[in-house]
């Protein structure tokens, strides 16, 4: 994001704390992945979470029109509010869902993902009561090593059989998820990644052919492993932000997110003066502070009290003092004549002006990963659209 596209933003009437969603960044960010990976792979854009705090209907539009073929979602409540506003691509909910889901998401022609055999019975079974013509599409998740979702590999070919048999189900799809991609070293993620190419070649081997199989994430995708399959699960560096350090975006992938605010009050602090509650901070030499409008119920981490840091006229300002439900306190470095109104970037950069404030830096003081803190920015904090300079939409509380 440059200055014009932020004083466009700025001239918007409404709450000093703001999100700036850069469309163009995840459009960007997408075809690069796009370019890189194998051309014969369908890219799922992961849009759960709101699509990690971005917004998840523009975001879902802007993947689609950026050449995602598919959209996945943690849960049914997120697919059925991608089709409430008229998207139609396939989507993927990619965790366990409840029995009572079923028929929405049928519905909805929302797939679904199994991970037991009492569930498949229970999509069967929904299925014979809607007496559906068309065959319902499922994704069986078969669990690798990770040991969270999905049935055991030693399950999985009976699981498959039984959902390939089915007259009332479609093999959508075969896939797994990596518990590890993002570290450093590769054994445990090329293990898991050898166990479901032997699934596969097994389910092959008995003329059992999924539409779909899929495994990599975002780390997996940025440094790939095993045998390319018929499609990648881009989450994250979508989003233009690290799986990890390890795993970093590629070059040319820029976040999307940027989060300001304006000062709202300067205070002058003397020696012994404290800040905020429990005066967690105490100041020792006379200085002043500024109050920005973003607090913890915004999804700023209250565990950055005292250690996190806003940027200023370009010069990181500290946080001192506990961070409250709705405000927190900067220290505003001596030369640093900043005064009401003035811009506060909460993380993000503008790419022409000095400084950064990482996402990843803020996640390390506050003892998450970025993903925490990006999915947990509230609906409190409007989203401004942009593109191409350009606010092109809003969301607010106040109409979401
Ligand atoms: C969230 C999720 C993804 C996306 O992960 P990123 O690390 O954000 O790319 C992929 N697959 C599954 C099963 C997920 O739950």
């Amino acid at each position: 994001m440059d200055s014009a596209t932020l004083a466009q933003v700025m001239l918007q009437p409404g709450r000093a704390t703001r999100a700036i969603v850069d469309l163009d960044a995840i459009e960007n960010n997408l075809k690069v992945v796009k370019s890189l990976i194998s051309p014969s792979q369908a890219l799922m854009a992961v849009v759960k979470a709101n699509a990690y705090g971005h917004g998840a209907i523009p975001v879902a539009r802007a993947a689609l029109a950026a050449g995602a073929t598919h959209l996945g979602v943690a849960m049914v409540d997120e697919a059925i509010e991608l089709r409430l506003a008229g998207i139609d691509a396939p989507v993927l909910v990619l965790g366990p869902s409840d029995e009572s889901e079923i028929e929405a998401a049928i519905r909805h022609r929302i797939e679904l993902a199994v991970g037991d055999p009492r569930f498949v019975h229970a999509v069967t079974a929904c299925a014979e009561r809607l007496d559906s013509t068309q065959p319902v599409p499922v994704h069986l998740k078969v669990d690798t090593g990770m040991h969270r979702f999905g049935v055991p590999v030693l399950e999985a070919v009976a699981a498959a059989r039984a959902i390939a048999q089915s007259s009332r189900l479609r093999l959508q799809g075969v896939f797994t998820h990596y518990a590890r991609a993002d570290e450093v070293d590769a054994a445990p993620t090329r293990r898991q990644a050898a166990i479901f190419e032997e699934l596969l070649e097994q389910l092959h081997k008995l003329g059992i052919t999924p539409e779909l199989t899929h495994a990599a994430n975002s780390a997996a995708i940025l440094r790939p492993i095993g045998q390319p399959l018929s499609l990648v699960r881009l989450g994250i560096a979508m989003y233009g932000l690290n799986p990890s350090m390890e795993a970093p975006v590629w070059q040319g992938m820029t976040p999307a997110m940027t989060i300001v605010s304006k000062i709202v009050r300067v205070i002058e602090l003397q020696p012994g003066d404290e800040v905020s509650y429990g005066g967690a901070f105490r100041a020792t030499a006379p200085c002043r502070a500024a109050l920005v409008p973003i607090g913890y119920a915004d999804g700023y981490p209250r565990t950055l009290s005292n250690v996190g840091s806003m940027l200023i006229e370009g010069e990181p300002c500290a946080v001192i003092g506990r961070v409250c439900m709705d405000q927190t306190i900067v220290q505003l470095p001596d030369a640093c004549g900043a005064e009401v109104n003035d811009l506060v970037i909460v993380t993000g950069s503008v790419v022409d002006r000095k400084g950064v404030i990482e996402l990843d830096e803020l996640a390390l003081r506050a003892n998450t990963i970025n993903y925490e803190i990006a999915t947990r920015i509230t609906a409190r904090v409007p989203r401004f659209y942009v593109r191409e300079g350009q606010v092109v939409g809003v969301s607010r509380l106040t109409n979401p």
